[in-house]
């Protein structure tokens, strides 16, 4: 080892937890990466530059201390390390787990700008929480004054979860409404257990409760129970619903049998699992040729379930090349080790059915990407190189646009044309609507984006709650 501590990673490699070996997580949908345990953690984090601006703080978009709890763990200082964590992240166990890291933090290291390789950042953050929790480690609120006052939140996604959290410490009922049996929104119902162990979101929940949340779930709003009455019951009501419209590639055959959707593709796998079922006949795949069509997180995680599903081939056509996919190379890598096909540089044109309505076939035409000097390079298809693609099964990944509650814009919430919901104009505070009393965040406010950026929202939302209803304590209090 190299003297002087500063300078360890001259002589220790950038190191992963290790994956399940491929022959064997491809059977099941456990979490492929293992335990990093406390020495390979300490060891990791002890590579960190200590850079005196760190990137990796900037990049993160919660901005995690991250050098400061990496010299914690080095240190052994394993519950400090947490409490630090949590200070900036309401979740930082599962950010650790599905953050596209190579995109974020890890893609601003110093290290990464070398030939050295970033320090293990979300790895260490997994481990950290896990172990913490593991031990026991709560957050002290028993400083935490209540207020008396109550606030509404609607959706237990990531944006949700992280705004009630944050309301608790400021001493704020919160009470969260889902339409789902179950917390988590896309945290347990889209992204696959391979990648999030939904035990990982249940221990979450307990914690939650633990701190005072009050979950009622089951209950849509603006069907089982009105919005108006949400805003006459309590102080502030925050909007987490999330961006559930599909975006539809209106390709020709997308009727027939055996075409997919994603996110129903990928909700109807979790739930059977959930069950402990086995996948109904229209998602058993094996034997199954299957086309994905995308080349973002959402169509990585198809890939990776049709394999598991027992697909004989399955091929994820994009009609980018490789570097402008949109999701995380991470994910990528896995879906090729796990056996996915990548065909790049390709549109697809119509799906082809058989006599019996079945899929049979993609046709597809080559792409070539041109500049024309504004934004980012265009695909445009080449004449005369359209060819078929093998299909008994497409799953269609093209992403998702916000899908505004009608009671959001009757009750006078702006929003923008794209559907997303205008926070923070105006001299508004941070992720307030144009409805003083209506916050709002995540997918819904941005279009569908990352987990990390769903917890920025809530914990800012929370923020701002906390201290609009300040303003009204004291505006009282001066009044009376
Ligand atoms: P959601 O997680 O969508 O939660 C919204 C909640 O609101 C849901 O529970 C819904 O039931 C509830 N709701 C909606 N309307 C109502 C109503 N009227 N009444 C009551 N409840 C309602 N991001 C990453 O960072 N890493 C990944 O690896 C990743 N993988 C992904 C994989 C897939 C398949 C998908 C679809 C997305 C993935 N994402 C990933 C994106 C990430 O999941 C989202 O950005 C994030 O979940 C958004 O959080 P949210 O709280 O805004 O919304
Ligand atoms: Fe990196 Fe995400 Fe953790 Fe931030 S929250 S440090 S981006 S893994």
């Amino acid at each position: 080892m190299s003297e002087h501590k500063l300078f360890q990673f001259l002589d220790l490699p950038r190191q992963t937890p290790r994956t399940v070996p491929v022959a064997i997580r491809v059977l099941g949908y456990g979490e492929i990466a293992g335990d990093f345990g406390e020495a390979n953690a300490g060891a990791q984090s002890g590579r960190c530059l200590d850079c005196g601006n760190p990137y990796c703080e900037h990049a993160c978009p919660v901005h995690n201390y991250i050098p400061n709890w990496l010299k914690l763990v080095e240190q052994g200082r394993i519950v400090e390390a947490a409490t630090l964590m949590y200070e900036t992240n309401p979740l930082p166990e599962i950010c650790g787990r599905v953050c596209p890291q190579d995109r974020l933090c890890e893609g601003a290291c110093t290290l990464e700008q070398t030939a050295f390789g970033s320090v293990t950042i979300g790895s260490v953050e997994r481990w950290v929480t896990d172990e913490a929790l593991r031990q026991g480690w709560r957050p002290d609120l028993s400083a935490v004054k209540e207020t008396g006052k109550r606030v509404a939140i609607i959706g237990a996604g990531p944006a949700g979860l992280a705004c009630a959290d944050r309301l608790r410490h400021a001493g704020i009922a919160a009470d969260v409404y889902d339409r789902q049996h179950e917390i988590g929104g896309l945290l347990t119902f889209g992204i696959p257990p391979f990648k999030l162990d939904k035990a990982v979101v249940q221990t979450r929940r307990a914690f939650l409760e633990q701190l005072g949340v009050r979950f009622l779930l089951g209950h849509e709003v603006g069907r089982d129970i009105e919005f108006g009455q949400l805003l006459d019951d309590y102080d502030a009501v925050f909007v987490g619903t999330g961006a559930y419209t599909y975006v539809d590639g209106k390709l020709p055959g997308r009727g027939l049998h055996g075409v997919h959707d994603a996110l129903p593709f990928l909700i109807a796998n979790t739930e059977r699992l959930l069950r402990d079922e086995p996948p109904a006949p229209a998602f058993d795949l094996r034997g199954k040729h299957v086309v994905v069509l995308g080349g973002g997180d959402t169509g990585m995680d198809c890939n990776r379930t049709a394999i598991r599903l027992g697909a004989a081939s399955v091929t994820c056509v994009y009609r980018r090349d490789e570097a402008s996919m949109p999701g995380s190379a991470r994910e990528v890598g896995y879906s090729r080790e796990e056996g996915v096909e990548f065909l790049f540089h390709r549109q697809p044109l119509e799906i082809l059915g058989d006599e019996h309505g079945r899929a049979r076939a993609v046709r597809v035409v080559r792409t070539e990407l041109v500049t024309d000097g504004h934004g980012r390079p265009r695909p445009h298809n080449v004449e005369g190189s359209e060819s078929e693609l093998r299909a008994d099964v497409v799953i269609q990944a093209f992403g998702f646009l916000p899908s505004p509650p009608d009671w959001l814009v009757s009750h006078g919430v702006k929003l923008a044309h794209s559907g997303r919901v205008i926070t923070g104009a105006d001299g508004a505070l941070p992720q307030q609507t144009s409805h003083p009393r209506i916050f709002a965040g995540g997918d819904g406010v941005r279009g569908a984006d990352l987990v990390v950026r769903a917890v920025h929202d809530g914990r800012e939302a929370a923020a701002s709650i906390a201290q609009m209803l300040a303003t009204q304590v004291e505006a009282v209090a001066a009044v009376a």
